[in-house]
Parts: structure tokens; C-alpha cells; sequence
């Protein structure tokens, strides 16, 4: 349906119609000033950042003298015109154009002409092209300001059936399970658009040089709408108490008001991340919080929030990742009280090094004329046995240690040396033939240098046991490391023992599954979880000439270029 009046041939008349249907015709108003030019007059003058309620004060402070039917209609309540009467316009105007109409009524305010008259395009979910007149006329008192709107209707639909699906929204936000929020965030579309007209490109180098922006960005946007859910979550009593400004939503979180701002300024949909809440009544929650934005025109949209509370979830994790590293520690000194006899012939050796060297120096001390020379030399490899018995003490030290895993660029081919370090003894004592071929020139991985060794050592292990138990003679380990067809790094460990039985290779990795008596069954089992954490993968198969192969891959680490 068109406002359009059927054009008369007078020109005159025509006027006449146009201004019928401007100021009858259209919705048209009539409103008292008078409370809202003291908070005007008082308010911050000028500026785009100023107070974000400043509109709904300016509107809360305008009263209705007088409407028309048609405004009425399109915006009025459901009792008609008489019930709109003496109360505040912020009651009925369209939320998508309330700053619109606050502005012009200030200005008109502050214009002292006595007929001030501003008009300017707002948007509306009713009418097309609608312009917004804000005026005052001399016969009226200086307080009296008429506000039309001209502009077709959009279609049919009256604001009623806009404000009954509107309702049916709002009742489904309601009953959400999740805790969601609704927000105005149109403010920050105005000054955001203000910034790219003036030139503003990288946001985030704007926000380091103006960091108030989120500041402003946190008062002025503000949470309109609360459902039992979110206020559940925030320890709300009702979700009246969230009504007001997003501050309350960053608290604990200022760099994700940040990223929202910067999200919401770079035209993003959405933005989600898991961020830290404090809650009204002082809880602190891990919630992932997901924020839509409006889709342009920004006026006619609403920006929601959706919060999930993670906490439970995220201290189950952490408290079994604690688990599985207390266990993998638990694992790793065990395997290492199996290898003490290898460890403590690796220690004896420097020692007994250290031991031979100091007595033949005190000979050579002792001679009638020392040979000091000799003594150098003989200190010298002295320092040496003692340097490297200390490492060995270092590495088993950090076999043991507490610590987190720590994950660092590494050499995988220095991961394999130090983790026969533990079991080099081990192999020789069972006459079992260890060959490496370590590849040259790889590239790092990332990983947890104790975990990536007590992978290797597992491994080892299992090789040089079932060898042994097998009975094996002439028995063979060889280890190699290489490069993968998809750029991984690759580590290999090959045996001549019994080999998996072809059922079981599909059972090796779980927990507990052990053929050996004194087996616990889960070396495997924690070598795997360890590959996963580190993004990387093992494998297990037989050799055709028999005999078992591991094959262990890692991602290499990304070129910083
Ligand atoms: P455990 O050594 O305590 O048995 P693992 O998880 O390390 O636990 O190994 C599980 C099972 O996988 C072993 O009991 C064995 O049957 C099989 N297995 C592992 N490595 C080898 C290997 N190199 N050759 C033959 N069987 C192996």
C-alpha cells in the first residue's frame, strides 16, 4: 500500500495534499519538550561519544501531546491513541530510529529560530525511504515540537503482527535452554562507520592508540534482553539486574571486549572464543562466549549473545590430563627402575673413568719431578667423565621430574641418542645388534623432549623384550629416522623378534593388553596418548621377513617464514 496521494492537476491543491499528507496522512506527532531541554541543555554537548542512554533520556523526557490516528497504528498501543497521551515518546518510537529522532529534537531545541525545522532519512522496518521531520512552529509554545514521518508502507503488515513476531522471538529467547543475551550495539555501528569515513583501515592499531574506544564501547553497548538462563548464570536474582551496559559481561575478560570490538568493526558475522566471567554474586566461570553480529542495515538487527558455561567440563579435562601425566610420569619411573642396571652401568662408566685418570694423575704428581703436562691432560679427561656422568644424572633426573610437558622445537635424531642413553647397556649385555640411521637435515618437530624420549625407550624396551623372551639368537634392533610424504618427521624401529600375532595388532594400543606375566599393558597404550597430544601418530605392523615394526610420525615445525 502506497502513501502516494493520486496527483491533482492544481498545482496548488497539490501542495495542499502533499502537506495533508505530510502532517495528516503520515504519522504525525505532537510532543512536549520541556523536561528534555533541561537534560539536553545539561547533557554532554556535541561529540559521537557520549552518553550511551542519552537518546533513551531524550526520548524518556519527550511527552505525547498529540498523534494521529496513523502513528497510532503503526506504532502506538493496542488501546489506540487516547492511551498514548501524556506519556513518555520512548515508549512507542521504533527502537531502529530512537537515536535518529533524539538528535533532531535537540537540535531543534537548541535551534532558537522559532520555526527550527530538521529533517533527515532514518530506517524503519515499516515504511520505505522514510524521512523524519523534526520541527516547531510559532503558534505553538516554545516547548511544542511536531515530529512527522513520510514514507509507503513496506507492506500490510501493521506493527501489530511486526510486534506479535517480535513477541513469538522473544518468547523463544526465553525459553532458550542456553543462557542468551540481547544487545544494542548500534551505537558502535555509528562510530565505526564515522572512523572508516575518516579513514580508519586497521582497527587494531587504532584501538592501541585509542584504547578509551573500548572503554566507550563497553558502557554505551548494552545488554537489552536476558534470559532465566543467562541470569542462572550469572547469579542474577532476575535478569532485570543485567539490563545495562556489556561491562558486566568483561570483567574478567577485558582482550575479549577487544576482539569483539575489533570483530565487529571488520564486518565479521560472529566472533566465539572461551573467555573467563565473573559472575554478579563474584564466581569466576570459563564460558565460550559467541557473539552475532547484525547483518547490514545494522539498525534493523540486533546483535545476541550466546554464553555456554564450560567450567565443569574444563576441570573434568584438567583434572584428567593431571591423571594421564601422573600416570605417564608413574609409567616412565617404572620403566626406568626396570633399566637401573643399564642406567648404573652408564654412570659407572665415567665414573670408573674418572677414578683411573685421578689415580694415574697423583702417580705422575708424585714422581720426583711431575710431569705437569701429563696432569693436564689426565685433569682434563678428568672434567670430561665428570661433565658427562652429570648429564646422564641430568637426564635421568628429568625422567623423574615433576613437570609439566613443555613443548619446544627438537631435534628428533637427539630425542633417539638420548633415549638409548638408558638401555645402550641393556642391548649389548643381551648380545642384541643395534644399527641407527639417523637422517640428516630434518626438520624440528615440536614436542616434550622427556615424553618423545619415553616413547623411544618404550619402545626399545618391548623390542629387546620379546627378542629375549623369544629366545631370538643372533637378535637385531635397527632405528632409523627419516622424512614422511607429507613433509612429517618420521621415526622407525624395526626388530627380528616373534613379531604381533595378526589379532592382537589391533589390541597392542589399549590399555592393559599385555602377553607378558609380568606385564602391565600399558607402555603402548601412553606411547600412543603421547603421539595424539603432540599432533602426531604410531603404528604398528609386522615385517614380511618377520618380526615387528613401530612407526612413529610428528609433524615438522612450521617454517616461521
Ligand atoms: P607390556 O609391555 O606391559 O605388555 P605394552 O603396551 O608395551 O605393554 O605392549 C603390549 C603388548 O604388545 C605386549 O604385551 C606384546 O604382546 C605386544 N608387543 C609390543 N611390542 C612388541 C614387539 N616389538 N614385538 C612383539 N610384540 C610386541
Amino acid at each position: 500500500m502506497s502513501e502516494t496521494l493520486p496527483a491533482a492537476g492544481d498545482p496548488d491543491s497539490r501542495i495542499v495534499l502533499e502537506i495533508d499528507a505530510l502532517y495528516r496522512g503520515s504519522p504525525h506527532w505532537e510532543l512536549d519538550t520541556a523536561d528534555a531541554r533541561t537534560f539536553i541543555g545539561a547533557g554532554p554537548s556535541g561529540g559521537d561519544l557520549r552518553q550511551a542512554n542519552w537518546a533513551a533520556e531524550v526520548l524518556g523526557r519527550s511527552r505525547v501531546v498529540d498523534v494521529n490516528d496513523r502513528a497510532a497504528h503503526l506504532v502506538g498501543t493496542l488501546e489506540g491513541r487516547e492511551e498514548m497521551i501524556g506519556r513518555p515518546v520512548a515508549d512507542f518510537w521504533p527502537p531502529d530510529s530512537q537515536d535518529d529522532l533524539a538528535e533532531l529534537i535537540a537540535e531543534v531545541v537548541a535551534d532558537r529560530s522559532p520555526d527550527a525545522t530538521r529533517s533527515r532519512d532514518i530506517t524503519s522496518l515499516l515504511l520505505q525511504a522514510p524521512v523524519l521531520t523534526v520541527w516547531r512552529s510559532q503558534e505553538a509554545g516554545a516547548d511544542t515540537v511536531f515530529v512527522a514521518v513520510k514514507g509507503a508502507m513496506n507492506d500490510r503488515r501493521s506493527y501489530w503482527s511486526l510486534r506479535a513476531s517480535e513477541e513469538r522471538y522473544r518468547k523463544l529467547i526465553h525459553h532458550m535452554p542456553n543462557p542468551l543475551l540481547r544487545v544494542d550495539a548500534r551505537v558502535m555501528g555509528r562510530v565505526f562507520a564515522r572512523l572508516k569515513a575518516e579513514g580508519v583501515v586497521d582497527i587494531e592499531s587504532y584501538l592501541d592508540a585509542h584504547p578509551e574506544l573500548i572503554a566507550f564501547a563497553e558502557r554505551s553497548v548494552r545488554i537489552t534482553e536476558v534470559n532465566p538462563a543467562a541470569a542462572l548464570l550469572f547469579g542474577a536474582r532476575s535478569p532485570a539486574d543485567l539490563i545495562g551496559s556489556v561491562e558486566c559481561l568483561f570483567k574478567a575478560s577485558p582482550e575479549t571486549a577487544r576482539r569483539v570490538t575489533i570483530a565487529h568493526f571488520d564486518g565479521r558475522r560472529s566472533h566465539d572464543e572461551v573467555m573467563k566471567l565473573r559472575t554478579l554474586d563474584g564466581r569466576l566461570r570459563d564460558v565460550r562466549i559467541a557473539v552475532t553480529f547484525p547483518t547490514p542495515p545494522e539498525q534493523l538487527d540486533v546483535t545476541v549473545i550466546g554464553l555456554d558455561d564450560l567450567t565443569d567440563r574444563l576441570r573434568t579435562e584438567a583434572q584428567l590430563r593431571q591423571l594421564q601425566a601422573d600416570f605417564t610420569r608413574a609409567a616412565r619411573i617404572s620403566t626406568l627402575g626396570e633399566l637401573a642396571t643399564s642406567i648404573a652401568h652408564e654412570v659407572n662408566q665415567p665414573l670408573a673413568a674418572i677414578f683411573t685418570n685421578a689415580e694415574t694423575s697423583l702417580r705422575w704428581l708424585s714422581r720426583d719431578e711431575p710431569n705437569l703436562a701429563k696432569v693436564v691432560q689426565l685433569t682434563t679427561r678428568i672434567v670430561d667423565s665428570a661433565r658427562h656422568a652429570n648429564e646422564i644424572v641430568h637426564r635421568i633426573r628429568a625422567m623423574t621430574a615433576k613437570h609439566a610437558p613443555e613443548c619446544l622445537p627438537l631435534d628428533l635424531n637427539e630425542v633417539v641418542d638420548e633415549a638409548l642413553l638408558f638401555l645402550r647397556h641393556d642391548i649389548e649385555s643381551r648380545s642384541i645388534r643395534l644399527s641407527t640411521k639417523l637422517g640428516l637435515g630434518l626438520p624440528r618437530v615440536i614436542g616434550d623432549r622427556v615424553q618423545l624420549q619415553q616413547v623411544i625407550v618404550n619402545l626399545l624396551v618391548n623390542s629387546v623384550q620379546a627378542i629375549s623372551q623369544a629366545g631370538t639368537r643372533d637378535g637385531r634392533v635397527e632405528l632409523s629416522t627419516g622424512l614422511g610424504s607429507g613433509g612429517e618427521v618420521v621415526f622407525v624401529i624395526r626388530d627380528n623378534g616373534p613379531g604381533i600375532p595378526e589379532d592382537d595388532l589391533d589390541r597392542i594400543f589399549e590399555g592393559f593388553f599385555t602377553t607378558k606375566d609380568e606385564g602391565m599393558g600399558l607402555g603402548l597404550a601412553i606411547c600412543q596418548s603421547i603421539m595424539t597430544a603432540h599432533g602426531g601418530g604410531i603404528a604398528a605392523s609386522n615385517r614380511p621377513e618377520g618380526g615387528a615394526c613401530f612407526r612413529l610420525w610428528l609433524p615438522a615445525e612450521p617454517d616461521p617464514a
